[in-house]
C-alpha cells in the first residue's frame, strides 16, 4: 500500500501536466489579436522577435504570427512585449527558437507539487526506507518535473502551413513553374513578390479560331523593369473571398507561368467570353491595347508544365492544370475553384468550364481604390496603354488564320461575308505599322507609336 503511494506520488507530476497541457485552459482570459485580414486570434503573448510573436493558446498551442500581419495597433502591443521580454532575458531571441526552450515555464505550481509530494513522502515511508531511498525519490520527482515541463512545452506549433500563418511560397517552386517558359520571359524577386518579365507574346500561335472580334492584334506590350508582374510570395487567406462573377472585372486576375495575363472569365460586359466566341484555340485574345491575354484556362500548357502549375492567381497561390501536383485525379473543387493541396496550401486548378481558372479570390489582394467593383483591379500589376484608338466589334468576321512573319511583323487573315481580309503589321521599337486589305484587295496604312 505504501509502496502504491509512492508511485502515486511519483507520477503525480505526470498526470497533473497530463490534464492542464499548457499554462491556460477553457476560461483563462485571453488577449484578442486582430489580424490586418480581418481574422481574430486568441492567445497571449509568450515570446517574440523582430519578425514575429508567438502566441500561447488554449492547452499550450503554439501560434507563430508575423508582426507585419497584424493590425497597427496590435503591432504596437506586440512590440512594447518584445521590447520587455528582451529586457528580461538580455538577449535577442533567434528567429525559430526552439519551443521546448520556451520561458515564461509556471514554476510555482510546479515547485508546489514537488514539496507536496516530499511531503507524503515523508507521511507515507518508514524511517529506515526514507533514509537511503529519499534522495533517490527526491531526485526522481525533480526529473519528472523538469521532464514534465518539458514535455509540455513541446507541444507543436500550428501547422506551418496553417492560413493564419502565411507562409512563404519557395522561390525553388516558382522557378520550377517559370522556368520552362525563360525563353520569352525572365524573372527575379524580393521579399514580398516573384516578379515577371515578359513581352505578353506567348511561344504558341495565337488568334485562330475567334468568331466574335474586336479587331485588335497582338503586339508585345511594356511588361518589364518597374511594369512587371508581381506575385504574392506569402500570400494569405481572404475572411470573405471576392467572387470573379461581381469583382475584378479590370485587369488581370492571374498569370500564367508563360508570362500571359489571365483576365477575368466574364468580359466587360459580364458575358463569359470563351462561350460568345472571343478566345481563339488558345483561350486568349486582345484588348484595346492589342494586348494578348487569356479569359480561359491555358490548359494547353500542361503539355509543357506537366504537373507544375501552369499560372499563379495575383493572390499568391498556384493554378494546376486538370490534375493533382502528384498526377492524381482532381479533387473536388469548393466555391472559389480551389482547395488545399496534400501540403495543407491552397491552390486552384484551371479547368474547361466556367469559372475556368479564379472563381473568388480566395487569398487577400489589394485593389485599386480608384476603381470600384465590378471594376475594382487588383494591385499591382502590370499596365499597359492603347497605341491607337479602340476598334470596334466586326460582326460575322472569323479568324482563319494568323502568321509569324518575322520576329517583328505578323500577319492575320479573317474572313468576312465569304471574302478573305488581312491585316499584315510590323513594328520597329514602339512604332507600329498597319497594312489593311480588304475583301476587295483594296489597301490602307496606318501608323502608330506607343507613348
Ligand atoms: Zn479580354
Ligand atoms: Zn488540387
Amino acid at each position: 500500500m505504501k509502496k502504491l503511494a509512492l508511485i502515486l506520488c511519483l507520477i503525480f507530476p505526470f498526470w497533473v501536466q497530463a490534464h492542464v497541457g499548457g499554462h491556460y485552459s477553457q476560461g483563462d482570459l485571453m488577449k484578442i489579436w486582430h489580424l490586418q485580414n480581418g481574422q481574430h486570434i486568441e492567445g497571449n503573448f509568450a515570446y517574440g522577435n523582430a519578425e514575429s510573436i508567438h502566441l500561447e493558446q488554449l492547452h499550450g498551442k503554439i501560434l507563430t504570427i508575423p508582426i507585419h500581419s497584424l493590425q497597427k495597433a496590435d503591432q504596437k502591443i506586440a512590440r512594447m512585449k518584445i521590447a520587455k521580454y528582451e529586457s528580461l532575458h538580455e538577449f535577442n531571441v533567434p528567429f525559430q527558437l526552439p519551443i521546448s526552450s520556451k520561458p515564461n515555464i509556471p514554476w510555482l505550481p510546479w515547485i508546489s507539487i514537488l514539496f507536496i509530494s516530499i511531503l507524503g513522502l515523508h507521511s507515507l515511508v518508514p524511517k529506515k526506507h526514507l533514509t537511503w531511498s529519499s534522495p533517490i525519490f527526491m531526485t526522481a520527482l525533480f526529473i519528472s518535473l523538469i521532464w514534465a515541463c518539458k514535455t509540455e512545452t513541446t507541444i507543436s506549433p500550428s501547422s506551418p502551413t496553417s492560413p493564419i500563418v502565411p507562409t512563404k511560397t519557395s522561390i525553388s517552386f516558382l522557378d520550377s513553374a517559370f522556368n520552362p517558359y525563360k525563353k520569352t520571359i525572365s524573372t527575379n524577386y524580393d521579399d514580398t513578390y516573384y516578379y515577371v518579365n515578359s513581352n505578353g507574346i506567348p511561344e504558341h500561335n495565337m488568334m485562330v479560331g475567334i468568331t466574335s472580334w474586336q479587331q485588335q492584334v497582338p503586339i508585345p506590350q511594356p511588361y518589364s523593369g518597374n511594369n512587371h508582374w508581381s506575385i504574392p510570395l506569402k500570400p494569405v487567406y481572404e475572411a470573405t473571398p471576392l467572387s470573379t462573377k461581381t469583382n475584378f472585372m479590370k485587369g488581370a486576375v492571374a498569370l500564367a507561368v508563360n508570362g500571359i495575363p489571365i483576365f477575368n472569365a466574364l468580359n466587360n460586359r459580364g458575358e463569359d467570353s470563351f462561350v460568345i466566341g472571343e478566345l481563339d484555340q488558345w483561350g486568349g485574345h486582345c484588348g484595346r491595347a492589342d494586348d494578348y491575354h487569356y479569359h480561359a484556362a491555358p490548359l494547353h500548357l500542361v503539355a509543357t508544365s506537366g504537373l507544375k502549375p501552369i499560372a499563379f492567381a495575383l493572390d499568391g497561390f498556384a493554378v494546376y492544370g486538370s490534375k493533382e501536383p502528384d498526377g492524381s485525379t482532381m479533387k473536388a473543387l469548393d466555391a472559389y475553384h480551389g482547395h488545399e493541396g496534400s501540403n495543407s496550401v491552397y491552390h486552384y486548378h484551371g479547368t474547361a468550364d466556367y469559372p475556368y481558372v479564379v472563381g473568388s479570390m480566395r487569398g487577400k489582394v489589394s485593389t485599386d481604390p480608384a476603381t470600384p467593383a465590378p471594376e475594382n483591379q487588383i494591385l499591382p500589376q502590370a499596365f499597359t496603354n492603347s497605341v491607337r484608338p479602340a476598334l470596334s466589334a466586326l460582326k460575322g468576321a472569323t479568324i482563319t488564320n494568323f502568321e509569324t512573319l518575322s520576329a517583328t511583323s505578323y500577319l492575320l487573315t479573317y474572313t468576312l461575308s465569304a471574302k478573305k481580309y488581312t491585316v499584315k503589321y510590323s513594328w520597329v521599337n514602339n512604332t507600329f505599322t498597319f497594312l489593311f486589305t480588304d475583301g476587295d484587295g483594296k489597301q490602307s496604312t496606318e501608323t502608330y507609336t506607343r507613348k
